[in-house]
C-alpha cells in the first residue's frame, strides 16, 4: 500500500514503521523526527552482500556510501552487517573510524580533498583512495612518501554513459567536476603517471554513473567500458587491475510512480557483463566493490511532522504547513524532489485532499511535496513523509537557526535515540562575542 514494505497500519488507524505507532513515537520524542527502521536497513545491506555471493562467489565487498546518512550509528550497523565504507570528506572518515570500522575497509573518495585529509586517510591506514585528478594524485603520493607508506589508490574515471537521470545528478559523462575522462586519454594517461610513482599502488579502477538510476543498460554499459579500460592498462602498461568499484546509484521508490529494478537483478546483468569481458579480454574477474547508499538507507527513514496552518487559496492551491522543512530535507528546494506519505493518524484512510506541502523557512521553495494526495488534514495531525532514510539528515542544515531534529532507531520492535535533537545552546555554540 505504501512505498515501503515495512509500513503499516494498526487498529487506531495509525502508521506503524517496523510494528511501532509513529503517532506515539512523534509524541514522545517530539516533531519533526527522522525515524529510521534498522532492521530495514540492515536487510538492504543483506540483500548486496547475498548478491556478491551469487553472482561473484563472494568475491567483492559492498561499500556502504555515508553520504546518504553518516552517523556513529548507522556506521557501527553497516559495519555489524559486514559491509566496508564508502566515505567521502574528513568528517565521515572521523565518523566511520570513532564507530570503530576497521580502516582497510575504508574508502575514501572526494573530488577536492585537502591536504588535511590525505594525510588523515594515509594516517589512519585507509584501505583505498579514490584520486579524483593529477594534483591530488602527485600530493598525496608526497604524503605517502613522507609517511613511509604505499597508499593503494582508484581513480575515479567517466566512462561518459549517460544514466538517464536528473542532470544535477548524473556524473559519468564528460562535462562533470568529478574524475577523469577515458574518450580523451586522461585516465589513460593518469594511470601510466600513477604506475610510475613510488608511494601509490593503483590496483583498481573506480566509476558512479548517477543516482536515483532504475534502468539496468547504463550500468551494464559502463561495466563493459570500465572492465575494458582494465584490459588496456594490462595491454598496454601491464597493470593488473585487482578491483572493479562501479559505484552505487541504484534508483529507489519515492512515490508510487518510482519502478526500480529489483538490485539483484541489476547485479545479476551487470555480473554477466564482467564476466563476458574478462573472457574477451582475457583478464581475471577482479574483486566487485559497489557504493549503493540511497537504496540502503533512504527506504528505511522516514520523517514525522506535526501540521500546523492549512492555506486553501481557492482555485490555486492547499498549502498544508509543517514544523520542519528544507532544513531537515533540502531535496525539493535542490531538484524538485517528489515524496509521498500520509496522515500518520489517519493512515488507513484515502488520500483524497491534493496538497502542497509547505515547511517553516523563509523560502517560498521550502516545500516538502506539491499537488500530493493526501488525506484530509487539520493542524495537529502528523504527517509522515515516505523515503527520507538518505540525503536529509546528511544534508541538513540549521537555516533560520532551526535546530535539527532528533533521530531514532527502531529494531526488534523498540525505539532508541541515535541524534539527539538540537537545542538553541547548540546553535549559539561556536559563535564568539
Ligand atoms: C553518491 C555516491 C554514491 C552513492 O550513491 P547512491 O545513489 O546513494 O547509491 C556512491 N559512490 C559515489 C562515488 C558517490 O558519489
Amino acid at each position: 500500500m505504501f512505498v515501503s514494505e515495512n509500513l503499516t497500519v494498526n487498529e487506531e488507524n495509525h502508521l506503524c514503521i517496523g510494528g511501532l505507532d509513529t503517532v506515539k513515537l512523534a509524541k514522545e520524542y517530539g516533531t519533526p523526527l527522522y525515524v529510521l527502521d534498522e532492521d530495514l536497513f540492515r536487510k538492504n545491506c543483506q540483500t548486496y552482500k547475498t548478491a556478491i555471493e551469487k553472482y561473484y562467489n563472494g568475491n567483492g565487498l559492498v561499500l556502504y556510501a555515508n553520504k546518504a546518512l553518516c552517523t556513529l550509528h548507522t556506521c557501527k550497523v553497516a559495519m555489524e552487517e559486514g559491509l566496508g565504507a564508502d566515505v567521502v570528506s574528513g568528517g565521515e572518515l572521523y565518523t566511520a573510524i570513532k564507530a570503530g570500522f576497521p580502516t582497510d575497509k575504508i574508502y575514501f573518495h572526494g573530488n577536492n580533498k585537502t591536504d588535511e585529509e590525505l594525510f588523515m586517510a594515509v594516517s589512519s591506514g585507509v584501505g583505498h583512495i579514490i584520486v579524483d585528478n593529477e594534483y591530488e594524485l602527485v600530493r598525496l603520493n608526497d604524503i605517502a612518501k613522507e609517511k613511509g607508506v604505499v597508499q593503494n589508490i582508484m581513480f575515479r574515471i567517466k566512462p561518459g554513459v549517460d544514466a538517464h537521470t536528473h542532470s544535477f545528478i548524473q556524473t559519468g559523462q564528460i562535462d562533470s567536476k568529478f574524475g577523469v575522462a577515458l574518450e580523451n586519454g586522461e585516465a589513460f594517461e593518469i594511470y601510466e603517471k600513477a604506475h610510475k610513482l613510488s608511494n601509490v599502488n593503483p590496483d583498481g579502477i573506480h566509476c558512479h554513473i548517477g543516482s536515483q538510476i532504475f534502468d539496468v543498460e547504463p550500468f551494464m554499459k559502463a561495466a563493459e567500458i570500465m572492465m575494458n579500460f582494465a584490459g588496456d592498462l594490462k595491454d598496454k602498461l601491464g597493470l593488473m587491475i585487482k578491483k572493479l568499484n562501479l559505484g552505487g546509484g541504484y534508483g529507489i521508490m519515492y512515490t508510487e510512480n518510482d519502478d526500480p529494478v529489483p538490485y539483484d537483478e541489476y547485479i545479476k546483468h551487470v555480473a554477466d557483463v564482467v564476466k563476458d569481458t574478462a573472457k574477451a579480454r582475457g583478464i581475471e574477474i577482479p574483486q566487485i566493490l559497489m557504493e549503493p547508499g540511497r537504496s540502503i538507507s533512504a527506504p528505511a527513514g522516514i520523517t514525522l511532522y506535526t501540521i500546523g496552518g492549512v492555506k486553501d487559496i481557492k482555485n490555486v492551491r492547499k498549502y498544508v504547513s509543517v514544523d520542519g522543512g528544507m532544513g531537515d530535507n533540502p531535496r525539493y528546494i535542490l531538484y524538485e524532489s517528489e515524496y509521498s506519505g500520509v496522515i500518520a493518524n489517519k493512515a488507513g484512510d484515502e488520500r483524497t485532499d491534493k496538497v502542497t506541502v509547505a515547511g517553516k523557512c523563509c523560502e517560498s521553495g521550502d516545500l516538502l511535496m506539491r499537488d500530493a494526495m493526501l488525506q484530509p488534514s487539520e493542524p495537529g495531525d502528523i504527517l509522515a513523509v515516505f523515503a527520507t532514510g538518505a540525503y536529509n539528515y546528511s544534508m541538513a542544515s540549521n537555516y533560520n537557526r532551526i535546530p535539527r531534529p532528533a533521530m531514532i532507531a527502531v529494531s526488534n520492535g523498540e525505539a532508541k535515540v541515535i541524534v539527539k535533537r538540537e537545542t538553541y545552546e547548540d546553535i549559539i555554540k561556536n559563535d564568539v562575542f
